[in-house]
């Protein structure tokens, strides 16, 4: 992993983060309750699933816990990323959607619970959100969601459009103005953990 996290990284930007993310995990609970949702016995690891992020305050928060974690399982952590480089590259060459395992994962299990990210918490029920421009989308959810809704309009939704809204406010706070000369980011978890720390200048 490239450089450490410095000192001065906004510690009040990862707090509000922090709280951010427990309001997520009280809303995406709330849901599933309501809808008598659970991943309990689930065939399927969604920690497979090809989940791409995009912001730098995540990504950052994310390596933070990394850097905290005993360096065995960092060590571990680094080297599967690496190979899920690899092997997502050649899946994709090949026109095939990348499904290898989350190289945080072990045993089924995440080993950075509380630093994984924002959709890694929300995956699973329905929701909905609406766009700046006012337009609204809907999602049904993983593979079991949509077993168990089929017809959507019988269950509730988690609502994401506060949560990305806050979440766009923190990347603004931790990027600062050169925000918009920065590109767009669009990776992978385990492509964040090879790239190491985000970069905050052009
Ligand atoms: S970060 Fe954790 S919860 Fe998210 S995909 Fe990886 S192992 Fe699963």
């Amino acid at each position: 992993m490239a450089g450490k996290i410095k000192k001065a990284m906004p510690r009040v930007v990862f707090q509000r983060l922090g709280r951010l993310y427990e309001q997520m995990e009280e809303a995406y609970a709330g849901i599933a309750r309501e809808m008598g949702f659970t991943c309990m016995d689930c065939p399927e690891n969604c920690c497979t699933s090809y989940f791409r992020h995009h912001t730098r305050v995540e990504w950052a928060y994310f390596l933070k816990g990394l850097e905290q974690c005993a360096p065995e399982l960092r060590t571990r952590i680094i080297s599967r990323a690496r190979d899920y480089v690899v092997q997502m590259d050649r899946d994709l060459k090949q026109g095939r959607k990348p499904d290898s395992m989350c190289p945080v994962n072990e045993n089924g299990l995440c080993m950075l619970y509380s630093h994984r990210l924002m959709i890694c918490r929300l995956h699973g029920v329905p929701t909905v959100h609406t766009r700046p421009d006012g337009q609204q989308l809907e999602f049904p959810g993983c593979f079991r969601s949509v077993e168990k809704t089929g017809d959507l309009r019988e269950y509730p939704k988690l609502d994401r459009t506060l949560f990305y809204r806050e979440l766009a406010g923190l990347e603004q706070a931790f990027v600062g103005p050169k925000i918009k000369s920065l590109p767009r980011v669009d990776l992978t978890l385990a492509e964040m953990i090879v790239m190491g720390l985000p970069k905050l200048s052009a």
